[in-house]
């Protein structure tokens, strides 16, 4: 054996795409790390070894603008590129070449910490020391840093150091969680392993091992959907060992799950039931997929009321959006529905405190281990919500490391701090504004070729029978004169529409009504109809326009998507079935699912400025209130551009651009996910920035291909000028130049990759 001492700044263990990028956030921020991965795959339950699919706060498209941004949302896109049919092992590369990209990252995988060296009183102890064993290479590492995070899911590192933890079900009289039960128990969530199938053109026996289970004595074929030719995730609720010791009867789990596995396959392929002659098992998982075990405490503990009320906190540094989904104890054997969901009205927030350990003073947490009671993990625990966890955290562990302070520290002090270091790196953080005053873009003038005015959606490619409600949304900045809809009558009938606002502004749903009216229709194709529907909000907000059910009238639907609006139909109230069931909820109720990217044609008089240039400084990185982001009209031949003007000539050494890719636009990084495109439409491709000097515009960046959200450009050289503009010549597809953010800084000699203190 050999033994090694590794020193970083910052220790993170465990891979998984919470490890992931609380590593890569603090690379990213100039700090050096050991990732510490005991298998040879990163990505945990998302990676090849289990195929988990990342979902995340869209809730597959349920949540509006909902899909997450920095890390996370750059692996998103990427795969979305790279990998549009969702192979598990172009997605095993898309997180391993986001970590080797950090230079400031050193890899240990297959890497297993066992060990730690710690010290103190039970109320603050301070680990020294964490141990690994790397498998097949006889080495013995040690690793020390001022600040670990344990991101191993199961949390051995901070029990070992003996922080405060939980492990199952909180009783309901402790936080006043109606999904809690009466009396606190020590169940969890079961594990899993997943399997793939494929047809191979020609016919293919199957001769089950013998501890394959006859699945027909149990409950699972007429309780659970068993199609031949599903794959992977469609099985999750081949899940076990919620009643036991999810990590010390791990054997035990994975021995029932294969022989289940192996026992559905002979029901899929011999019992006659099923068209599955040509189709074979193509992979099994070894590796039985954890759910939950320890969750440790922090100064805060998450619950269901602060999902469901979408609570603010001072130290809100991450989103989530999933439904509180929990499973029953008895797994894939219970007479209940497999899962029981509790969808919030909107994302709701995850704050600092609940990412370290209320007793060991240098320890922090991401992802699945985080401080939430075990109702609130039911949302919390997927992946790209503890993908934009684990960025939160890294940040944090960026600040103890950079200021010698602890993470409780972080929190009384450099909260704010906290919160505009990730809204600078495009965090998944929402409702804060960038008030950086280094960001010199913010002290402008901001003007551009065109911007839209006009909010019309015209171009009728289909028709929609109200056969049930249907809605639709849009931004209002300042009024709404009136509204007018296109639509087809078969005979004169009388059609009721509706305004309605949306509560809070990271919600899509109907809150209050402001106004309704009904209106004559005559027979007509395509007939544009005026309402004389009328607001003036105080400030700009979403107006959710409700058309009432009436199947004379057909809406027309274009096939264009327009920024800012979405279309939405009215599903009713969930079914529950044998895999769930779910609570009442508004956002289920008006599904924008199938009408996603197909607006209903409608327009709305007078002018609107929710797209109007100074959108780009306004602070908000994302949709909430609005839209937050310049749309010129549509592109001429000659580009769009946008322009940055100061009073006197400032001295710029670095340009963020952040441009729309459409976080409405659900990915996932498996198979079941397909878009019509491999890029986002509304990303801009070819662009150029362009800088005032003595003899008129000089460019000093061009790009060609851009497919990414955010770019950031530093400049060789300190730059002086007073005006300079962003030149839009393409985009991926979509007719207007569209811009989020644009920041604008002095010339930094760590190149910009500060933290802000
Ligand atoms: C079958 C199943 C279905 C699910 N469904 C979904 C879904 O559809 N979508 C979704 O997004 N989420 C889903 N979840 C939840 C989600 O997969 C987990 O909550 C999530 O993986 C937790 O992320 P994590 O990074 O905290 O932990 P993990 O993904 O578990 O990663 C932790 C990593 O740490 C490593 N590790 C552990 N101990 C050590 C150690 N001592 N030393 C070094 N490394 C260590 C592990 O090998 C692992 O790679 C599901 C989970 C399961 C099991």
């Amino acid at each position: 054996m050999k033994y090694e001492v590794v020193k970083k700044d910052i220790t993170v263990i465990g891979g998984g795409l919470a490890g992931v990028c609380a590593a890569v956030a603090a690379a990213r921020l100039g700090k050096t790390v050991a990732l510490v991965q005991n298998r040879p795959v990163l990505g945990g339950n998302s990676s090849s070894e289990v195929r988990v699919w990342v979902v995340g706060a869209t809730k597959n498209g349920v949540n509006r603008y909902a899909r997450e941004t920095g890390i996370m949302g750059e692996m998103f896109v990427e795969n979305q590129y790279r990998n549009p049919d969702g192979n598990p092992y172009m997605w095993d590369l898309i997180v391993l070449e986001t970590v080797k990209a950090e230079k400031n990252i050193e890899l240990f995988l297959n890497t297993d910490v066992r060990e730690i060296e710690s010290s103190g009183k039970e109320e603050s102890r301070t680990i020294h020391s964490v141990t690994g064993w790397m498998m097949g290479s006889e080495r013995q590492i040690r690793f020390e840093s001022p600040v670990y995070l344990d991101c191993t899911g199961d949390g051995l590192i901070g029990f070992l150091a003996r922080a405060v933890y939980r492990i199952g079900r909180e009783a309901r009289s402790e936080y006043n969680e109606a999904w809690a039960p009466e009396e606190s128990d020590e169940i969890t969530l079961g594990s899993t392993i997943l399997f793939y199938t494929r047809d191979e053109g020609h016919p293919v026996k199957y001769v089950p091992p013998s501890f394959a289970k006859d699945i027909t004595t149990t409950s699972i074929p007429e309780r659970r959907i068993i199609r031949s030719g599903d794959s992977g995730c469609h099985y999750w609720w081949i899940e076990w060992g919620g009643e036991l010791d999810t990590v010390h009867d791990d054997a035990r789990i994975r021995d029932e799950l294969w022989s289940v596995i192996y026992g559905i396959w002979d029901y899929i392929k011999n019992s006659g039931k099923f068209e599955a002659d040509n189709m074979t098992l193509e992979w099994v998982g070894a590796i039985p997929g954890k759910r939950e075990y320890r969750r440790f405490v922090g100064d805060y503990t998450l619950t269901q009321n602060d999902i469901v009320e979408q609570a603010e906190f001072d130290d809100q540094v991450a989103f989530g959006g999933w439904s509180i989904d929990l499973h029953p104890p008895e797994g894939m054997y219970s007479k209940a529905s497999g899962s029981k969901h509790l969808q919030a009205d909107g994302v709701y927030h995850i704050p600092f405190r609940s990412l370290y350990s209320k007793n060991v003073d240098n320890l922090m947490f991401a992802g699945r281990n985080i401080s939430a009671s075990h109702v609130a993990f039911g949302s919390t625990r997927v992946m790209a919500t503890c993908a934009v966890i684990g960025e939160a955290a890294g940040t944090g562990a960026a600040y103890v490391v950079d200021k010698g302070i602890t993470p409780r520290e972080v929190y009384t002090s450099y909260r704010k701090e906290l919160q505009q270091t990730l809204l600078k790196q495009d965090a998944s953080i929402i409702g804060i504004k960038n008030e950086q005053e280094d960001d010199l873009a913010k002290q402008a003038q901001v003007t551009a070729y065109s911007s839209c005015e006009i909010i019309k959606v015209d171009d009728s490619a289909e028709s929609y029978r109200l056969e049930k409600d249907a809605a639709f949304l849009f931004p209002v900045e300042l009024q709404i004169d009136g509204l007018q809809l296109k639509v087809n009558a078969e005979r004169p009938t009388v059609l009721t529409v509706e305004l309605w606002d949306t509560g809070k502004p990271q919600n899509y749903i109907p809150h209050k009504q402001i106004a309704t009216q009904t209106i004559q229709v005559q027979p007509g194709e395509a007939q544009w109809i005026q309402t004389e529907l009328v607001w003036k909000p105080e400030t700009i907000q979403n107006a959710f326009v409700i058309v009432r059910k009436n199947p004379d009238i057909s809406l027309c639907r274009s096939d264009q998507p327009f920024t800012g609006v979405l279309a939405f139909e009215d599903m009713g109230d969930s079914k529950s079935t044998g895999l769930y069931e779910h609570e009442k909820s508004l956002v289920t109720k008006w599904s924008a699912r199938k009408c996603a990217r197909k607006p209903f044609c409608f327009q709305v008089e007078g002018t609107t400025k929710a797209y109007s240039p100074d959108k780009v400084i306004n602070g908000f990185h994302r949709p909430y209130g609005g839209p937050n982001l310049w749309k010129s009209e549509a592109m001429e031949e000659r580009g769009e551009w946008i322009k940055l003007e100061w009073d006197k000539e400032i001295s710029i050494g670095e340009i963020h651009l952040t441009f729309n890719d459409d976080v409405n636009q659900d990915l996932i990084n498996l198979h079941h996910h397909r878009t019509p495109f491999d890029i986002i439409p509304e990303l801009v491709k070819k662009y150029a920035i362009q800088l005032w000097m003595e003899e008129g515009w000089e460019t000093i960046v061009e790009v060609d291909d851009n497919r990414k959200r955010k770019r950031v450009h530093y400049l060789d050289n300190d730059y002086h000028t007073s005006r300079c503009r962003l030149v839009i010549y393409e985009t991926n597809g979509s007719a207007s130049a569209e811009v989020v953010e644009i920041r604008v800084y002095g010339k930094n000699e760590e190149v910009g990759r500060h933290i802000s203190s």
